[in-house]
């Protein structure tokens, strides 16, 4: 079927040890998702609602998706991964057939963490061309949401988008995407933490200094970081190839593939 092709869980699993930085987001999530998604009998006792979506924001790149995905994984949890503008359909109804389906999968295989990339996309103020029936969507996407409490035991819903302000208010009450994270672009200890993670188990040379690094990239979100090392490994494959033997990756590399790369955390 065409939705469950849509809802291709993630391949290996991540936890919050694979994102660099953003110690408070994950705190956040912790606390509020986490915590009473694994134990729910502490909030029953203090009869405190659990449930309720997510929603980060921030500009692209800075680990929105990363974080969903290791916050499946810290659940133990399947993870999928749905676009809105996937889910967007110009036939009468099918948007919001194709949403339901996705919720009832989630349902039928939780534990789950369902996560909508793009949520304005799916009401808001902007108008999409693929769009069909939005008002219809939007009602259809806040019931799958109310229907939490009851049979959603084990569904969580994060969604994220990089224009907050775009996104439907109906969807910032109680119960919907109650709260909203703001995944800030990576500071100089987080560029060295994520420098770090996209780094570790490659070929080094040994005077790799990920700290001299993360100081000349500033601006850099980790998807241009990752995209920066990527660059310099693709130098030293060549290095290797050229040389007849392995030359592994080093501050030269780097640097090179450094004085190329964007900062796009400065264009946001
Ligand atoms: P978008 O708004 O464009 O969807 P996003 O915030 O969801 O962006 P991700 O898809 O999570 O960004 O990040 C893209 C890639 O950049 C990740 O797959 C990862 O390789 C790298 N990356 C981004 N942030 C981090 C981070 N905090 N730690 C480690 N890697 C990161």
């Amino acid at each position: 079927e065409d939705v469950v092709r849509l809802l291709q869980p993630a391949q290996e699993r991540i936890a919050f040890a694979d994102v660099g930085g953003l110690d408070e987001v994950k705190q956040q999530i912790r606390r509020r998702i986490i915590t009473p998604f694994l134990k729910p009998s502490l909030f029953e006792r203090f009869k405190r609602r659990s449930g309720g979506g997510i929603l980060l924001y921030g500009p692209p790149g800075c680990g929105k998706t990363l974080l969903a995905r290791a916050t499946a994984g810290e659940c133990g949890a399947r993870f999928y991964n749905v676009a809105i503008t996937d889910v967007l359909d110009m036939y009468i109804g099918e948007s919001e057939r194709k949403l339901h389906a996705i919720f009832e999968q989630a349902r039928r295989t939780a534990p789950s963490v369902v996560f909508f990339d793009e949520v304005e996309a799916i009401g808001g103020k902007r108008q999409h061309s693929r769009e069909a029936g939005s008002a219809k969507l939007v009602s259809q996407f806040l019931t799958e949401l109310d229907g939490f409490g009851q049979n959603n035991q084990g569904v969580l819903i994060l969604g994220a988008t990089n224009v907050p302000w775009a996104v439907d208010s109906a969807f910032r009450r109680p119960g919907r995407f109650d709260r909203v994270l703001f995944v800030p672009p990576p500071d100089e200890p987080a560029r060295r933490a994520i420098l770090d993670l996209l780094l570790r188990d490659r070929p080094l040379d040994g005077a790799i200094d990920s700290a001299e690094l993360a100081r000349l990239s500033s601006g850099h979100s980790g998807a241009d970081l990752r995209h920066l090392v990527e660059s310099a490994i693709d130098e030293a494959i060549d290095d290797s190839i050229d040389q007849g033997r392995e030359v592994p990756l080093s501050m030269a590399h780097l640097r090179a593939a450094l004085k190329d790369s964007r900062a796009t955390t400065l264009e946001w």
